[in-house]
């Protein structure tokens, strides 16, 4: 049998008539036989898009060839051919150029053209979106792969356009933001209290993470990586590589203010104490408090512990005295006895530095407890009670950071997939791949293209109904 597809476009006076779009000869022999294949759907679809489109684009160029002041018709000044890139394939299109009216005289440029002002970026929102998309979860190749096997777009399809069109994306993102201040605490403490009563705590996990250099390969960059979890609304990702971006406060503030912050609101940053993420986190909001994660905490002791059982078996006493050192430094820092913890961490650097043993790890041992001393002293002020806070069902520890970082940098900046990054690429795609993974992507397309939203589904299904 033959399958003829005829498209009808009703034009608003009702007019139209059906021109046939796809003919496909079918037979019904075998399972595969059935509907249509991958590629009559994609030539189907790009026939049906171009079609509608053409119809679409000379509707428009009609609607504005005539002077919007007076009506006059406008003179042409020829016209260029423009590809217009959409999901369902390219379109050709051609694009008048019109003089401007003589009644609009010394205002405006002498020339313009109406398709142009209709589609400025020559491609479409939707294949904006959904080339940032999966650009955002797997390498620009794959994605370009993945979109030429389901749609017909092979002509546009690789992975430098995806690269382009993706980095468009996150450039108009970074665009939006704000300047950055040294300080994001306005208005006065008197006020403050004026304010309704916040919903509950935010605690936000940040976290290093490293990318591959492009252009020194044998090292790395670091992006500074976080999750903010609100009590009770949807958590957001944060990232950014640290030394290239220009306004890390601002984006860390906006992501907050995003899930409602407000003055008096309760943030914990909890951080693994390095110098830049914590200044990072100083005065973005005035009810906040750093706090030193106690997964790094715990994953320093587990060093020095391991190092203690080394040197146990050299010298047993001296090793089970450190050994019941750390116990007690870590059951001190947990509880919050933050003096004491200090004095036994001071005991456990000479403990060590005394250490009389041949123990290969020795001088490794005496840099890690002393590199310890050092860590605790410097976040002295980030310690809180760690105990209670978990005994009151509080986050004490972002292993919510760690894999925050697995999750953002993790699969698409792995390293062994051998790829390397500039940081102004890396962190571009970082700002997509964020809101790919807390699912704000799509909401702030929708902002950019209102006309997104409106995709004739509830129409329909009005109709249906
Ligand atoms: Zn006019």
């Amino acid at each position: 049998m033959r399958v003829r597809v005829l498209l009808q476009v009703v034009a608003d006076d009702g007019a139209g008539v059906p021109e046939e779009v796809a003919c496909f000869e079918k037979q019904t022999e075998r399972s595969e036989d059935l509907g249509l294949s991958i590629t009559e759907a994609k030539a189907l679809l790009a026939a049906v898009q171009e079609r509608t489109v053409k119809v679409q684009a000379a509707a428009w160029i009609e609607r504005h060839c005539c002077c919007q002041a007076c009506g006059a018709r406008r003179r042409s000044k020829g016209s260029y051919p423009l590809v217009f890139r959409t999901l369902y394939g390219d379109v050709s299109l051609s694009s008048p150029r019109l003089h401007r009216c003589p009644c609009q005289a010394g205002s405006g440029p002498a020339t313009s053209s109406p398709l142009t002002e209709l589609i400025p970026e020559h491609v479409a929102p939707e294949r904006l979106y959904l080339e940032a998309r999966w650009s955002s979860l797997v390498p620009y190749t794959s994605a370009a792969k993945l979109l030429a096997d389901v749609l017909p777009v092979a002509s546009g399809a690789n992975a430098n356009t995806l690269r382009k069109h993706t980095l468009r994306a996150a450039e108009r993102l970074e665009a939006e933001l704000g300047e950055e201040l040294p300080s994001f605490i306005e208005g006065c403490p008197a006020k403050w209290l004026e304010l309704p009563n916040p919903e509950g705590r935010i605690v936000v996990g940040l976290d290093g993470g490293y990318v591959r250099d492009w252009q020194d390969r044998k090292s790395n960059f670091e992006a500074i990586v976080g999750q903010s979890l609100p009590e009770d609304r949807d958590a957001r990702y944060i990232a950014l590589v640290h030394g290239h971006d220009p306004k890390p406060k601002r984006r860390l503030f906006e992501t907050l203010k995003s899930q409602g912050l407000q003055a008096n609101q309760d943030v914990t940053f909890l951080t693994d104490g390095g110098e830049e993420i914590r200044s990072l986190t100083e005065r973005i909001t005035p009810a906040s408090e750093h706090v030193l994660d106690w997964f790094h905490i715990a994953m320093r002791l587990t060093v020095l512990e391991q190092y203690a059982r080394g040197a146990a078996h050299l010298d047993k006493a001296a090793g089970t005295r450190l050994l019941e050192f750390l116990e007690s430094i870590k059951w001190l820092l947990w509880h919050g006895n933050h003096f004491r913890a200090a004095q036994e961490i001071g005991l456990l650097e000479d403990e060590v530095d005394c250490l009389e043993v041949e123990y290969s790890h020795l001088s490794k041992f005496v840099r890690a407890a002393r590199d310890f001393a050092n860590y605790i002293a410097a976040n002295a002020t980030s310690l809180i009670n760690y105990g209670e806070r978990f005994r009151a069902g509080e986050r004490i520890s972002s292993c919510l950071a760690e894999s925050t970082v697995n999750a953002v940098i993790g699969k698409r900046f792995a390293k062994r997939q051998q790829m390397q990054w500039t940081k102004r690429g890396a962190h571009l795609l970082l700002q997509t791949r964020t809101r790919v993974l807390d699912g704000t992507l799509r909401p702030k397309f929708e902002r950019w293209y209102p006309g997104l939203a409106n995709d004739n589904t509830s129409a329909s299904q009005a109709t249906a109904a």
